[in-house]
């Protein structure tokens, strides 16, 4: 009889592409993508045809000033919405909210709903009204609160973001109407993700503004941040995945030999795609395109079976909808192909994790990039300002940010030497290296006109063309006109470290303000000079945090101690030290989160942290218990009946080779138990009481005695016969075809 993991293994081999009903032109060829994109989108487009102009007008000035929705434009919306959505055969409509799980929730509620007649007749009608539009009350005590919430007031609500448009998400058999959401507590406290996000995007729209009025930009009256993420991803075989079960409940092998081929030749990095996969991918990307979600690039990445999307940016709240909504379509998807599409940060010991590198920047409401060098010497003045912005936000804020990409699951990817160190460091080239060291020794101080001419001219414009010095070992790299944060990982919902990383910048941007006015009321005649000088001090200020080298190596660690910079090597440590009052203190200074907000989080963090390491460990347990010993007995039970009878045939036992392989057996059994009572008395011992203290012992011993125990396992996968190895091995779902 073929083991499962055998007959599994040859399912597999045979599966065909999967292909699908994609929209045709007469003619058979696929319709282009422009004539179905945001199809399933209630977009601007849609809204300008279907409202009244006068409450369209009324739409855009909420998007664009902030003015106040009214009572009047929400019931026009909803019958607009309502209409649209039904004939496109919806028949609920959900509240779509971000909650701190990291994942998205909704409680749909159909549209139908009774109504009596004047001659009291019943009726069912279809209903949609500007206060459902705007207000849910999704039944959501367990959520996660943070200890906001006392169970006596444990329902919070949704609220409509009008910023990113309604959706239709498909399922088997009918259409729900999505209404992108904040989730908020009844005192008001942000519940979600969201909320905190688009309070980052306003204060960084006012600060930035503020201090492109006080060096000349007049006319900017907002000023938006922006994100392209690009999401890394694997495919597994959903049957292989299936018989794993560390995949189907940690979501990564906790046990795996390495495979004899892995990365090494470096042959998949931008390969061909395998065909099952690109049909994954087109099927995909036609779901995101109706979705109005922008994907443009798709390719292999560096470990087998990884592969990344990327979009065109937009504005940082609807391009993170998008990137949630990406994971989400994503995951359907696959599982239609016979995949799995695992998320996961580091889902294969030995070869590449998976990150979401977050490409952002600022931009003004002319659509001008702020991190953009320009022709004239006061745009290049101006951008060399928001670079020091950017440096200032990263030095005075880096625990912060770090806190931002941790969790369990990055903690096994970063500073891996395959994903930026835990240290955060920016880059950004020789060429603004020269001129940031020529500034800061004072040269462009004695000469501000001639070194602006200088940089405006000649220097600046080729930035943007040469981006070939690019750092990949950074975590915070320029990249010509953005930075790219590179530590953000592939599960994480994108608005936590974008929210962190446009709150430092708006700090930043402040307090560089506060000090350019004292300036100006110094010496009102020369701005551009109390500019240049303001930048002298912040890059010289923040000069520990540019590292050009590479940011994998040994000597960096010791590098960036005597510098001074955090090294924070795992989420317990990147928590204890964010809540610090005074490096997380720039949240609430800038109105980002209140205190209450910041502990919720923190709390969230340390629990998730803890509930996700606990269950790795019970797995892993499980796994050893009922998968991997039971095959080591088996074996020992084969390989000791043969070396009994060679024994015999020979005369004696000793010291032969079926001896050595015995006794490899059986010391690896003992390691295993062994491993596995030490892990269970680890659990038993947790003070569940501490959070902080729990997460410690998990990230400091219970992480290092799984290695341990996963160790002793791949060394007797290796030795046990393949026919009765239970488990799909690396080797076998890393090349799949
Ligand atoms: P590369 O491939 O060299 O990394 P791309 O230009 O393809 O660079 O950008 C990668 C990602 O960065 C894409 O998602 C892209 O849309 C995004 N991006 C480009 N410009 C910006 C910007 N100004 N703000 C935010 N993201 C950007
Ligand atoms: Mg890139």
């Amino acid at each position: 009889m073929t083991s499962p993991r055998n007959s599994v293994r040859l399912d597999v081999s045979a599966r065909q592409p999967r292909t699908f009903d994609a929209p045709r032109l007469p003619d058979g060829h696929r319709a282009p993508v422009s004539s179905y994109f945001g199809r399933h989108v209630l977009d601007l487009i849609k809204l300008r045809e279907k409202l009244p102009r006068d409450v369209y007008n009324a739409l855009l000035s909420t998007l664009r000033h902030n003015s106040p929705l009214t009572r009047e434009v929400a019931d026009t919306v909803a019958s607009v919405a309502r209409d649209w959505a039904v004939s496109q055969g919806a028949t609920h409509f959900t509240h779509w909210f971000q909650p701190m799980t990291g994942l998205t929730a909704e409680k749909h509620d159909s549209f139908a709903d009774l109504n009596v007649t004047m001659a009291g007749e019943l009726r069912v009608l279809e209903k949609f009204s500007g206060s459902q539009l705007w207000q849910s009350e999704p039944d959501a005590s367990s959520f996660p609160s943070g200890g906001m919430r006392s169970t006596f007031e444990a329902r919070g609500y949704t609220a409509w973001d009008p910023s990113s448009p309604m959706f239709l998400v498909e399922g088997a058999n009918g259409r729900t109407l999505c209404i992108p959401s904040a989730y908020i507590s009844y005192h008001g406290h942000s519940l979600d993700h969201k909320t905190p996000l688009l309070r980052s995007i306003d204060v960084l729209s006012r600060n930035a503004t503020a201090f492109l009025k006080l060096i000349g930009d007049v006319d900017v009256k907002s000023v938006a941040a922006t994100l392209g993420c690009e999401q890394e991803y694997f495919l597994v075989d959903r049957a292989q995945h299936a018989l794993r079960p560390d995949f189907v409940l940690a979501e990564r092998t906790l046990q795996g030999a390495a495979s004899a081929r892995h990365q090494q030749f470096e042959d998949h990095y931008f390969g061909s795609i395998p065909a099952r996969v690109l049909a994954f991918m087109e099927e995909m990307e036609y779901e995101l395109y109706r979705l109005g979600v922008p994907v443009r690039t798709r390719h292999n990445e560096v470990a087998p079976m990884q592969f990344e999307m990327a979009p065109i940016f937009e504005d940082v709240n609807l391009a993170n909808d998008h990137n949630v909504l990406a994971m989400d379509v994503a995951r359907r998807v696959a599982l239609r192909h016979d995949f799995v599409c695992v998320l996961h940060e580091k889902p294969f010991a030995g070869i590449n994790g998976s990150g979401k590198h977050c490409n952002w920047s600022m931009a003004t409401d002319r659509g001008e990039n702020l991190l953009e060098p320009g022709k004239t010497p006061h745009q290049n003045l101006r951008f060399l300002a928001f670079l020091a912005v950017c440096l200032k936000a990263v030095y005075d804020h880096s625990v912060v940010l770090r806190w931002s990409v941790s969790g369990a699951n990055n903690d096994l990817r970063l500073g891996a030497n395959e994903a930026p160190p835990a240290i955060l460091s920016a880059f950004v080239g020789d060429q603004l290296t020269g001129i940031i060291e020529r500034l800061m020794k004072g040269e462009a101080a004695k000469d501000p006109e001639h070194f602006m001419l200088e940089m405006g001219v000649s220097k600046l414009p080729t930035l943007a063309k040469d981006n070939t010095d690019r750092n990949r070992t950074s975590p915070f790299a320029f990249t010509g006109n953005k930075f790219e944060f590179r530590a953000v990982g592939s599960s994480q919902n994108c608005a936590v470290p974008m929210t962190v990383l446009t709150a430092a910048a708006a700090d930043a941007l402040s307090e560089m303000t506060e000090r350019l006015k004292k300036k100006l009321n110094a010496d009102p005649k020369h701005r551009d000079q109390a500019v240049v000088e303001l930048l002298r001090e912040v890059f010289t200020e923040t000069a520990a945090v540019r590292f050009e080298g590479n940011g994998y190596s040994e000597d960096w660690k010791s590098e960036a101690a005597k510098r001074g910079l955090p090294n924070l090597t795992d989420t317990p440590a990147a928590l204890e030290a964010s809540m610090k009052p005074e490096n997380h203190a720039f949240l609430v200074r800038t109105g980002v989160l209140s205190q209450l907000e910041v502990d919720a989080r923190f709390n969230v963090s340390a629990e998730r942290y803890l509930k996700q390491v606990t269950l790795e460990a019970e797995t892993l347990i499980d796994l050893v218990n009922t998968a991997v010993i039971p095959a080591v007995e088996r074996q020992l039970g084969v390989t000791g009946s043969a070396w009994r009878v060679m024994g015999e045939a020979a005369g004696s036992l000793k010291g032969s080779a079926y001896g050595k392989r015995v006794s490899a057996l059986a010391a690896g059994l003992e390691a295993l138990q062994d491993g596995v009572a030490r892990m269970q008395a680890l659990l038993a011992g947790l003070h569940h009481g501490d959070e902080l203290a729990a997460c410690r012992t998990l990230g400091g011993k219970m992480r290092p005695l799984m290695h341990e125990v996963r160790a002793a396992a791949d060394q007797l996968e290796a030795m046990v016969d393949d026919e009765h190895w239970p488990l799909p091995k690396y080797r076998e779902m890393l090349f799949v075809k």
